[in-house]
């Protein structure tokens, strides 16, 4: 798929690309090396996202050229990175186009043209590394920056289940090619603001624990009172999955809607992409998300549900296989 992917990128001239709204390192970092992959193939590239580049990733390359828009620009294709449909970018006239979809969540679909979804790799920053390689772009040291950083934030630090010496191997190959990961952590992981510390503080303040669940949420009253933006709330969860005893996490973001925002994370035990596909959204199977309608006491009882359901069975699953065990050992 990959060759028939570059051999479409050769059969035309101008190119959009693309991500998920409210993009996050994968979907901005992949973007942004992907459109200077592109120009350094000769084709007119732009990097169009319907929310902009977040705060934390304005620092990387490329992202001052980045545009932000409602519509999609005049174009020969587009390439969606890290979508499951063109509901996912949110651009208007994606329909109309002619659509390359490079993906690697397990929820990934075949909504474009062409589809290239390999759910075996941690970050769609892998695959569009793999382009530039079979393309013949020199990886210089700002596309290696901005793949790394995707990699870097899609691992959780190299750290999410699923990390192997492949991974290490890519990050190594973008460090060689000149990324700096003390660099690229610091503008991610020290760089947060005020406003979302205290909405962390807040956040944290509305802890829930049942066995291996544990739930955050924040409203939007709380967002106005510390002047959060959207982008604010990502990673939160993870502050939720640090404990000890918890398998699962779930931050609930209230919209101004009052529809809410799901970000559903696990250690890897429970597998979260079935919730989050459940409720019409997806990811992977230790990160994934989904919308519900409120209100929030709503929203947190029918997820929360469904997760116990999901630990009920991993349980019993458990409790089968070490039965088998001492079983076969005895
Ligand atoms: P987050 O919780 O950070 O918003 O998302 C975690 C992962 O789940 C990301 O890989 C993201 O792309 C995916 N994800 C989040 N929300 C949705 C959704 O509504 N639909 C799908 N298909 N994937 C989602």
């Amino acid at each position: 798929m990959l060759e028939r992917i570059l051999q479409e990128i050769r059969a035309r001239q101008r190119f959009v690309v693309t991500s998920h709204a409210r993009p996050d390192g994968d979907g901005i970092g992949s973007a942004l090396a992907c459109g200077q992959i592109l120009r350094a193939m000769g084709k007119d590239a732009e990097v169009v996202m319907y929310d902009g580049v977040p705060r934390i990733y304005q620092n990387l390359p490329f992202a001052a050229r980045a545009l932000q828009a409602k519509d999609v620009p005049p174009n020969d294709a587009v390439i969606l990175l890290e979508c499951d449909g063109i509901r996912r970018a949110m651009l208007e006239g994606l329909d109309k186009c002619y659509l390359i979809n490079i993906d690697h969540h397990v929820s990934g679909r075949n909504f474009a043209h062409v589809n290239w979804i390999d759910s075996s790799v941690m970050a769609t920053a892998e695959l569009v590394y793999r382009l530039a390689r079979l393309a013949c772009v020199p990886i210089d040291r700002d596309i290696a920056t901005c793949l790394y950083t995707a990699l870097m934030t899609d691992t959780g630090s190299f750290m999410f289940e699923g990390t192997n010496e492949h991974t290490f191997t890519v990050a190594r190959e973008l460090v060689l090619a000149g990324a700096d990961p003390a660099l690229c952590a610091r503008a991610i992981y020290f760089g947060h603001s005020t406003a979302k510390m205290r909405l962390l503080g807040a956040a944290l303040s509305n802890l829930h624990r049942e066995g291996p669940l544990a739930w955050i949420w924040v409203t939007q009253e709380q967002m106005h009172r510390f002047g959060a933006r959207e982008e604010d709330c990502e990673g939160l969860v993870n502050y939720a999955l640090s404990m000890a005893d918890v398998e699962v996490a779930i931050f609930f973001r209230e919209l101004p809607d009052r529809r809410l925002r799901v970000s559903l994370r696990s250690k890897g035990e429970v597998n979260v992409s079935s919730v989050a596909e459940y409720f019409g959204g997806g990811g992977h199977k230790c990160a994934s998300g989904c919308s519900l309608e409120g209100p929030l006491a709503v929203a947190v009882s029918r997820i929360i549900d469904r997760l116990r359901a999901e630990v009920v069975i991993l349980n019993a699953e458990s409790s089968t296989s070490s039965k088998a065990t001492n079983e076969a050992e005895t």
